[in-house]
């Protein structure tokens, strides 16, 4: 059920193909809640997505609407996936881009996770 003032669900975004596997992708880790692969563009020496399995256009849309298992379970494999990319040590950042201010492209909920250098500043200067 969408929430209210966001638009339905994509069946065909690209993030909904990788889901079904009609569309490859480097995964990093999958279980029952979420999906990581490599970003096809990445920005930083490790750039990886991490995505839940359930159909949440955004942010705004799986923090209202997600179960408390989907939130957690999607939680933990974040986790998982930094931890096990070796990255806690050294740090790294989690980014989720929501709407069009945030520069949101696939409207299925991601979270960027970035690491391998110092990353810098939050948000960059223009
Ligand atoms: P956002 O701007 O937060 O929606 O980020 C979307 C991200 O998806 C960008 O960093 C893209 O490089 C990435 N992306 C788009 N298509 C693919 C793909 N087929 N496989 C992996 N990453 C992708």
């Amino acid at each position: 059920m969408p929430v209210s003032g966001l638009p339905p669900y994509d069946e065909n975004n690209i993030f909904a193909r990788i889901l079904r596997k009609e569309i490859p992708s480097k995964t990093v880790y999958e279980d029952e809640w979420a999906l990581a692969f490599h970003d096809i563009a990445p920005q930083a020496p490790v750039h990886v997505l991490v995505i839940p399995k359930g159909k949440y256009c955004s942010f705004a849309d799986f923090s209202a609407a997600a179960s408390p298992e989907e939130i957690a379970g999607f939680i933990r494999a974040v986790g998982k996936v930094a931890h096990d990319l070796g990255l806690e040590a050294p740090g790294y950042r989690l980014l989720f881009n929501m709407g069009t201010h945030g520069g949101q492209e696939v409207p299925h909920l991601h979270v960027h996770l970035f690491g391998g250098r110092s990353l810098g500043r939050m948000i960059p200067d223009r």
